[in-house]
């Protein structure tokens, strides 16, 4: 079979494969503890299945405008000022299936062949290929440990060439967990503000879940003269735990917007009516679920980053939000399984599958060799028999 080049420049998304391996060991009756998946544990509000419902009987089983209704163009107004304090028009929004295809969208209609984009790593799995197929070449700035994988000024500065056309920044990180505060924040969109053909794409899906206070306002909203030349990217998939019903939705110039709404016009037509009902009820509703979910998520990863400080050749750094850790394996690399030294984060994961029964995924595609991530969106339970298991199997190293 002769496949496009294209799909040779891709690879499976990491993250995904994780969880469909589980899905096929539990399938087989074996037990696994899921520290793989990227997606809430809880279940979706009531109140937003109670939209969705209401909406079906409604007749929202039909094409919706390919920009979405206006009913959910309206909600993500509503909520870009409310929680960020930001003004934009229905017009300068668009509904995609998830935050993924907006990205998608706008990584095709914003870069080409010859583009460069940076990168700060570690980075969510899909960004780079997502890159690589819209043409641009991925600029990776790596976010040491030590800073708490977050890239500084300079850095970001020296990445920056006369070929650069974007950015994508994401704080709360997917896998790292780390969170510009709102100094550090603001020191990098200084540093945008002087970059003027850089194009800043903002993925905002974990910003509720920041575990260190206030949330840092916006960068639009303390530099609105990026304002032209920045996309907002955000999902409900995170916030209200409703991964399935695959709607995100993003906010920009409107020529952007326009861009990715032809995109999707000759793609995926819009996102499922139902799910714009759902997800506007769940943007423009009560917010009442959000608080209860951080709190939770705060204490686990308090749990999570004191469990792994008590295995020894795991480095665990602490995370500011999301619902990730990303701790440095690269202590038990020496250590021997099967014969032989674990050698990679791969085999690292491969063992803890096994001897553990716990799924994680290894920080190669993430940029990160050394590391695997945790996603800490399970029950305490799971987290408790996990790290017994991991701490067990551990120990039995050679
Ligand atoms: N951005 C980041 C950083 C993510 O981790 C995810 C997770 N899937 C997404 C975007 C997209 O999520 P979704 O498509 O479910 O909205
Ligand atoms: N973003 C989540 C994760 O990183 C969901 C899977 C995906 O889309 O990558 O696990």
């Amino acid at each position: 079979m002769r496949l496009a080049k294209r799909i040779g420049l891709i690879k499976p998304s990491a993250t995904l494969a994780v969880t469909a391996e589980v899905a096929r060991l539990r399938a087989q009756g074996t037990q696994v503890i899921d520290f793989g998946a990227g997606e809430p544990d809880f279940d979706t509000p009531q109140r937003i299945k109670d939209a969705a419902v209401r909406a079906l009987a409604a007749g929202a089983t039909k094409y919706t405008p390919v920009a979405g209704t206006k009913q959910i163009r309206e909600a993500v107004v509503a909520k870009l000022k409310r929680l960020n304090g930001l003004d934009y028009a229905p017009e300068e929004t668009v509904a995609t299936c998830g935050g993924k295809h907006a990205l998608f969208g706008a990584f095709q209609a914003l870069f080409e062949e010859g583009d460069e984009v940076v990168l700060p790593a570690p980075f969510w799995v899909s960004y780079a290929d997502m890159l690589v197929l819209a043409g641009a070449k991925p600029v990776i700035v790596h976010g040491s440990p030590e800073a708490g994988f977050k890239i500084t000024p300079e850095q970001l500065r020296r990445a920056i060439t006369p070929r650069t056309r974007g950015v994508v920044l994401n704080s709360p990180s997917n896998p790292t967990g780390a969170a510009y505060d709102a100094p550090s924040l603001a020191a990098l969109g200084k540093v945008l503000v002087e970059s003027p053909d850089v194009f800043v794409i903002v993925d905002d899906v974990y910003e509720v879940l920041y575990f260190e206070g206030a949330t840092p306002p916006h960068l639009l909203a303390t530099y609105p003269e990026l304002r032209p030349r920045t996309l907002i990217v955000n999902s409900v998939s995170k916030t209200y735990a409703m991964t399935g019903w695959r709607l995100g939705y993003a906010a920009g110039p409107v020529e952007v917007i326009k861009a990715i709404t032809t995109l999707q016009g000759q793609s995926t037509s819009n996102p499922a009516a139902v799910s714009q009902a759902a997800a506007a009820e769940a943007l423009a509703g009560p917010q009442d679920e959000i608080a209860p979910m951080v709190e939770e998520f705060r204490w686990r990863r308090d749990y999570v980053v004191d469990r792994f400080g008590r295995i020894p050749g795991v480095k665990c750094v602490r995370p500011e939000g999301a619902f990730y850790a990303f701790p440095d394996v690269s202590g038990l690399f020496g250590r021997a399984w099967r014969g032989a030294p674990l050698g990679n984060a791969n085999r690292v994961c491969e063992f803890l599958l096994a001897e553990a029964r716990v799924a994680l995924v290894a920080g190669d595609d993430f940029a990160a060799p050394n590391h695997i991530r945790i996603s800490y969106a399970t029950s305490r339970d799971n987290l408790r028999n996990g790290f017994d298991a991991i701490e067990k199997a551990v120990g039995a190293l050679g």
